[in-house]
């Protein structure tokens, strides 16, 4: 965990490394709940970084959106569907 604005995962064998920043404040469309904008949780960002680290994708792709999107149905079924859905937001 960090403070430092890095959100990241890499699946290099035996030097596998994920972290996460806790103070994120980044936003998406919920596709299943009229598109309304959603910030990104804690828990979205450790699942992302998860399916990269065990899908070995970086950067982002439509494998590592629709994993993380099956990871958070059981949790709170927010879906952000597309690989650009994903950005800051003020206000
Ligand atoms: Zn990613």
């Amino acid at each position: 965990m960090n403070r430092i604005g890095e959100n990241a995962a890499y699946y290099k064998g035996e030097r596998n490394i994920m972290t996460v920043d806790l103070s994120t404040k980044k936003f998406m469309f919920d596709w299943n709940n009229n598109h309304q904008i959603t910030r990104v949780s804690i828990t979205r960002i450790i699942a992302h970084e998860f399916s990269h680290s065990v899908l070995g994708t970086i950067p982002d792709n439509n494998a590592t959106v629709i994993k993380t999107d099956a990871i958070m149905k059981s949790i709170n079924n927010t879906r952000r569907a597309t690989t650009d859905n994903y950005f800051d937001y003020e206000g």
